[in-house]
């Protein structure tokens, strides 16, 4: 016997049009590419992305054709967000930060046919638009006044135009909630780009977990800054789920730098945000230079790679800002794990806390995982075991865009390429990424420990660690070091630093200080050029 409850289809469409009648004089506030700031409410964001979703269907697109985006954080991106995908289109969020051959590659794989982009990345699109080979029309996102006099890209049409020519009056489509939504490719450090096409249904069941309290935990008496750019992820989901519940939304545009978030985070009263470490440390080092501190921020939300527990302690210990530490992929929409402590957690000393906080977390429920070992039979939760990390879920990729790269599932799990253990109360930490683990004679040593020891030396701003060939244990660890400018820190001091804090054969075996680390696209540290860099690299040891 079936339930005799209402079909009523789960489409991204509805958490505008939730927002705009429960929550019509809610802000949404940006800092626009231009430097100024600008401000609107759910109300003026509903009636132009109606307005964007008559431009879009005039535009030629059709129901599941592709529309991308070159663009930061900001209103313009949003009423993107529900103009496409909620008139039936996929939104395809590129990565600017990406090199042009590669956006040229994905923008033609993904077989894009409007791309709308930010003024900042004129010289970019300059660069593919003779190149891509679907897109029919680019839209630069400004008004007519801040148009390019003179530019090269063929038939480039202007935002604000294409808005007012529109009406505001648009039916949203019910659809299958099975169609798809929007389109996110993986960074691809290893091989090509794959893309992972999300639905309407799996993006609004990600959009309740989000928001859940032991989750991101995104409600009305929230202002939200998401950080991680719209591009990685759709920012978590943050658009999303601030619309489902009514949250003030800031966006900072391309303004990234210390400075600039925190006279952001002052001026809107932001409560919560949400980035990689690597965006956090440029935060920290300015408000520690300028002895300032954070008047309503109260929580930030720290993933995309492993958050050192010196930048949790320098958080909360300092600044009275609480970190939940989250972990996600994109081929999971991102959500995962979000490690929010239990109530029986809640009075264990400082220095237990921290070490559970320093878990990636917990699954939001709809996220099943477990650890296997080589021969992948399922691994025990003890908190000890550690192997590779598998999950399922209805927001979890099948398979990739176009079956790219063949069936990725191990009987119906999707495989992470993340080691880790769970422990007994389900808290999952990550060892490592399958292809960073030290392989040092036969067994495994976490690079990310290791990391975490140096992060919390004064005088190292940002370390990563990686394998280096021995002739006798094949890989030894090798710490890359930036070191705090002016701090004075010699390799003996920091390999001293390790003493008691690991099992000694773990001790890396040498450390070198480089001027910077390479970062990809999404801000995370590139292990796999460093490895690169110094492959023919001579341990002390050898
Ligand atoms: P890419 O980094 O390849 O662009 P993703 O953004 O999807 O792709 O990254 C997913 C990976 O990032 C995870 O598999 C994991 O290795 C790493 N990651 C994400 N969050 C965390 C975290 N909190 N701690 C450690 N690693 C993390």
């Amino acid at each position: 016997m079936l339930g005799s409850m209402m079909q009523q289809q789960l489409l991204i469409s509805s958490l505008l049009v939730h927002a705009e009648r429960h929550h019509g004089d809610q802000e949404v506030v940006s800092r626009r590419v231009e430097g100024d700031i600008h401000r609107y409410t759910y109300r003026d964001l509903a009636a132009r992305s109606r307005r964007m979703a008559n431009a879009v269907a005039s535009l030629g697109v059709k129901f599941g054709d592709r529309v991308a985006t070159l663009a930061w954080n900001g209103y313009r991106h949003m009423e993107l967000y529900y103009a496409v995908s909620g008139s039936g289109a996929v939104l395809h969020t590129l990565n600017p930060r990406l090199h042009p051959d590669q956006v040229v590659w994905i923008a033609d794989h993904a077989e894009d046919q409007v791309l709308f982009f930010d003024l900042s990345f004129l010289p970019v699109i300059e660069a593919v638009a003779g190149r891509v080979k679907t897109i029919k029309a680019f839209v630069a996102m400004t008004d007519r006044s801040r148009m390019p006099a003179t530019t090269s890209i063929p038939n480039l049409l202007c935002y604000e135009d294409l808005l007012e020519a529109q009406s505001d009056k648009f039916e949203w489509p019910t659809f299958d909630e099975n169609s798809a939504s929007s389109l996110c490719y993986t960074s691809g450090t290893t091989g090509n780009p794959k893309g992972a096409l999300y639905s309407h249904r799996s993006t609004v069941l990600h959009t309740f977990a989000v928001s859940l309290p032991d989750s991101l935990n995104v409600s009305a008496r929230e202002v939200v800054l998401p950080v991680v750019p719209m591009f990685h992820v759709n920012a978590w989901g943050l658009p999303y789920a601030a619309c489902m519940v009514g949250a003030k939304l800031v966006f900072p545009g391309p303004f990234l730098d210390g400075k600039s978030l925190h006279e952001l985070f002052e001026s809107e009263g932001v409560t919560v945000s949400a980035g990689v470490p690597t965006v956090w440390q440029g935060l920290l080092a300015h408000v520690e230079a300028n002895n300032l501190k954070f008047s309503t921020m109260r929580r930030t939300i720290i993933g995309g790679s492993a958050c050192p527990p010196a930048m949790m302690r320098a958080f909360q210990e300092r600044y009275d800002v609480q970190v939940l530490h989250a972990w996600g992929m994109t081929e999971l929409s991102p959500l995962g794990t979000a490690c929010v402590l239990k109530k029986k957690q809640l009075d264990l000393p400082a220095e237990e806390r921290l070490a559970i906080q320093s878990k990636q977390g917990r699954a939001v429920f709809g996220v099943d995982m477990k650890i296997v070992g080589e021969d992948g039979a399922e691994l025990p939760r003890d908190g000890k075991a550690s192997g590779e990390l598998l999950v399922r879920g209805p927001w979890i990729i099948k398979e990739y865009f176009k079956s790219e790269g063949g069936n990725p599932l191990v009987d119906g799990w999707f495989p992470t390429g993340d080691v880790s253990t769970i422990d007994a109360d389900g808290f999952m930490q990550i060892t490592d990424r399958s292809k960073d683990v030290i392989k040092s004679g036969g067994e495994w040593i976490g690079s990310i420990d290791l990391e975490n020891i140096a992060m919390a030396h004064p005088g190292v701003a940002m370390a990563a660690c990686i394998a280096a060939r021995h002739p006798k244990w094949d890989e030894r660890p090798l710490l890359v070091v930036v070191k705090k400018p002016n701090a004075e820190l010699t390799r003996e001091e920091l390999l001293q630093f390790y003493d008691g804090k690991i099992a000694k054969w773990w001790t890396p075996d040498d450390v070198v200080f480089v001027d910077a680390i390479p970062l990809g696209a999404t801000g995370k540290m590139q292990k796999n050029k460093l490895r690169d860099q110094f492959q023919d690299y001579r341990l002390p040891t050898a």
